[in-house]
């Protein structure tokens, strides 16, 4: 089949973000109380924001655009990159079993692409963290400073793991869960986590990173009263679910506004020979999505563009023209391997295109528009050198710092973007000297490294962090 340019009929926005995945309900119900604390008179938009359960800015809900994110979690494979783009919007990729090709053309179409970890393990290290962080960047060209969330795999995210994220440049992590007394707003952690309490995470001193947000992963309650979270379809029936989630959003949109969030694992929805038929769930996922953007004020974003609007809250009636709610693919006049280009997918679910490089490994094998390694990714070695000589005539030319990779032809080694709308400039470029000096830059990461940069604004080394993935396997646990 090809690869169809995504954006979505359903979607007003283009844009998603990555999501990390999680499994199922959550433990613990409502949280217990925290001691948080936080003076509106002094944390001040756009970069503090005290939790709250009404809308920033002094917003009345009426007024107040409904978002709703839908986030996919875990690595990005053509099946279920085909399933995500079903749906749509937002996906949080971890790096095994990912193809960065697919990467690339889900975030050249507009999504978010978001860091979930190298291995998809619980409480990750900073090295996990920067790891992912590299290889999107290297392989997947997406820029450091478009890589800005992060989900802890299976949301085992600690106060360490979100000192981590801070240290590593990141804008925000949404790993914390939010049921119905804290129902918050995203917000910044300048005073601390005021929702999932029952971790002990709200504890007076625990967390203080100023300028980073949390979005809390909005539950959607059962008739039980139990919170669910990732995979909601799999908790009940199509019609149960339906009724849970759709009770679930009316608290939301006929109350204070808070996002909605459709949080899944494409896996699951996705059908594989030998394993039951997905179609049912897909369908009611898919059902669900088309009629929750049926509705007035009902707005699907990535995580990145609801930050903007939390950053500078706009009427709902001023949304559609603000800058980040356009949805403008590049012309650039010609076939370059920027992600929008033909990819093939065979029968089996292999990814190929004309323009792409193709990484083989005893243990892995996918694709690439830049260098494929010299040797396969590890977690200490994220980003080995190139396979490639830079004179060889196949070498990839690099993203630089101040083109976006959807105007970047790797093969010419030129900018296609020839004027100021489509200009960039990535601020966010870990120094030469951080991407060799072989630490995460997290002097508490149990590795025991050294902290060699611990107010860096950029991850220091590895960055891949975002996107889709999750290892298929992360998935099924
Ligand atoms: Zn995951």
């Amino acid at each position: 089949m090809k690869f169809l340019s995504i954006t979505t009929a359903i979607i007003a926005a283009c844009l998603v973000a990555p999501a990390i995945a999680q499994e199922g309900a959550v433990p613990g119900g409502t949280s217990s109380a925290s001691s948080y604390s936080c003076d509106p008179n002094t944390c001040k938009l756009p970069n503090c924001l005290c939790a709250s359960t009404s809308p920033p800015g002094g917003l009345q809900p009426k007024d107040t655009p409904q978002f709703v994110v839908v986030t996919f979690d875990d690595s990005v494979q053509a099946k279920l990159l085909e399933t995500a783009n079903d749906m749509l919007n937002v996906k949080y990729v971890s790096m095994e079993y990912t193809d960065f090709s697919l990467v690339q053309q889900w975030y050249a179409n507009g999504h978010e692409v978001a860091d979930h970890t190298f291995t998809h393990v619980g409480s990750p290290s900073a090295q996990e963290i920067a790891a992912a962080k590299s290889m999107l960047h290297e392989y997947g060209g997406i820029p450091y400073g478009k890589l800005k969330g992060f989900r802890a795999p299976f949301l085992n995210y600690t106060a360490e793991t979100l000192s981590n994220i801070q240290q590593q440049g990141f804008q925000y992590d949404t790993s914390s869960t939010a049921t119905v007394d804290d129902c918050f707003w995203p917000y910044t952690l300048d005073n601390g986590m005021a929702n999932d309490c029952w971790t002990g995470i709200c504890a007076a001193g625990k967390v203080k990173l100023p300028g980073v947000w949390e979005l809390p992963m909005y539950a959607v309650m059962d008739n039980a009263n139990t919170p669910q979270l990732m995979d909601v379809y799999l908790a009940g029936s199509v019609a149960d679910v339906t009724t849970w989630s759709n009770n679930n959003f009316q608290r939301h949109y006929t109350g204070n506004r808070q996002p909605f969030g459709i949080y899944v694992h494409p896996t699951h929805l996705t059908n594989y020979p030998g394993t039951p038929d997905a179609s049912a769930l897909k369908k009611g996922v898919v059902d669900l999505i088309q009629s929750l953007a049926g509705k007035p004020d009902v707005w699907f974003v990535t995580n990145q563009q609801l930050l903007q609007w939390m950053q500078n809250p706009v009427p709902n009636s001023q949304l559609a023209s603000q800058p980040y709610m356009q949805c403008n693919l590049p012309n650039t006049g010609k076939e370059i391997c920027n992600g929008l280009e033909n990819i093939t997918i065979s029968a089996d679910g292999v990814a190929s295109g004309s323009l792409l490089q193709n990484c083989n490994f005893n243990t892995t094998n996918w694709h690439t528009c830049y260098n494929c390694p010299s040797a396969a990714p590890t977690l200490e070695t994220p980003v080995p050198s190139a396979l490639l000589q830079s004179n060889d005539p196949n070498y990839r030319k690099p993203v630089p710092d101040n083109c976006d990779s959807i105007w970047w032809d790797p093969i010419a080694g030129q900018c296609l973007c020839t004027n100021s709308t489509c200009a960039y400039k990535d601020t966010a470029v870990p120094t030469a000297n951080n991407k060799t000096n072989g630490t995460s830059g997290n002097g508490t990461s149990p590795d025991g490294k050294p902290n060699s940069a611990a107010n860096a604004m950029v991850p220091v080394y590895g960055v891949l962090i975002t996107s889709i993935v999750a290892g298929l396997t992360g998935l099924l646990l």
